[in-house]
């Protein structure tokens, strides 16, 4: 019998489930997973820092092969690719319900009554949605994609989650080519936020981050400066960068309030700041009305991303930015029955993945 890895709690052991693999119907699609990545939210979970209706099977970030097609599932995914038994596949974490006012508003990612994969309670008998598991069942208007060939597993895994999302946030700062962008936080987001600036035309693509390792990361991925963050360091060198005017996009993503305050004073007249790090409470900034007003800036929060965030994250990834060292980023792998292991090695890797592997 497959197995999943159920979550009942911080602090309690995670449990190999056994369960009987069902048989998708309907437009459901049955997809064996192959690589599921931890995601930091993973984590927070998995250690109490957030909470999710338990038990629960985490891991979003999650690369299958189709296993089983319900009897009304399409033979082609959501950009019209045909695919059979055994195509690989990945799909958008959050499945909006299509008819209430944020689905209507082309908000699906803010649906009133979301299925979101990896993020809610599961049957004992019956442990499907996450990725921490050897099966996952696709459930109807699931906005899922084939993978390119050309991007391996562990690279397309944390498509649907990280690149996505940046995908989502350079779609909100507006045109990238010529600009000047500054990303404040160099995980796994921060990186790609460089590739995808690099890759779109940006002049320059500043960084900041307190670990040196991150910042050395960032260089691989296209960053054309690298700052200590939080340091008088970085204004020096934001604004000597910029001829004294500040950054015409800036990217918080390392989400602290210090940081938010730091994405506000080193944005250029007329720039936009996106805010997209602070997804947990972190506290109140000081904020000048007048200061905003006069430098007209344009503050955009982001949370989550849009189905088509994901298709302009596969064709990144097996296009544009094919050359940048994804791989690299997934630092270690696990066996199913070894996810406590991988948890453990995931909070000892900041700014890297760590994967499981249920297939193997
Ligand atoms: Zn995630
Ligand atoms: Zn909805």
């Amino acid at each position: 019998m497959p197995r999943a890895v159920v979550f009942k709690g911080a602090g309690q052991p995670l449990e190999l489930v056994p369960f009987v693999v069902p048989e998708p119907q309907g437009k459901e699609l049955l997809v064996r997973v192959t690589c599921c990545t931890l995601c930091r939210s993973d984590l927070y979970t998995y250690s109490g820092r957030r909470t999710e209706p338990t038990p629960t099977v985490l891991g979003h970030e999650i690369v299958g092969q189709i296993a089983a097609f319900g009897p009304d599932a399409p033979h082609v995914d959501a950009e019209g690719n045909a695919v059979e038994v055994g195509s690989r596949v990945t799909w958008a974490v959050a499945v909006g319900c299509g008819s209430c006012f944020f689905c209507h508003d082309d908000l699906p990612q803010k649906c009133e009554r979301p299925h979101k994969y990896g993020h809610h309670r599961v049957a004992l008998d019956r442990p499907l949605g996450g990725g921490l598991s050897e099966f996952v069942l696709l459930v109807p208007n699931t906005f899922w994609l084939r993978v390119p060939d050309e991007v391996p597993d562990a690279v397309a895994a944390p498509a649907n989650c990280a690149t996505a999302t940046v995908a989502a946030l350079l779609r909100h700062a507006g045109p990238i080519a010529g600009r000047s962008v500054l990303v404040l936080g160099a995980g796994v987001l921060g990186v790609t936020a460089c590739a995808m600036a690099h890759a779109a035309g940006a002049k320059a693509v500043m960084v900041s981050d307190p670990a040196a390792a991150s910042r050395e990361r960032a260089v691989k991925f296209g960053a054309t400066h690298t700052f200590p963050a939080e340091t008088s360091d970085l204004a020096t060198g934001v604004r000597d960068a910029t001829h004294g005017r500040g950054a015409d996009i800036v990217l918080e993503l390392a989400g602290a309030a210090a940081t938010v305050q730091t994405a506000f004073t080193l944005t250029r007249t007329g720039g936009t700041v996106v805010l997209a790090g602070t997804v947990a409470p972190v506290g109140t900034v000081p904020f000048d009305p007048e200061n905003a007003v006069r430098r007209m800036l344009t503050i955009r929060g982001v949370h989550n991303y849009h189905p088509r965030d994901l298709v302009t994250a596969l064709k990144f990834l097996a296009g544009a930015g094919r050359g940048f060292p994804w791989r690299g980023l997934v630092v270690e792998e696990y066996p199913l029955e070894q996810t406590e292991q991988a948890f453990t090695a995931a909070q000892g890797q900041p700014g890297l993945r760590v994967a499981v592997l249920p297939g193997e």
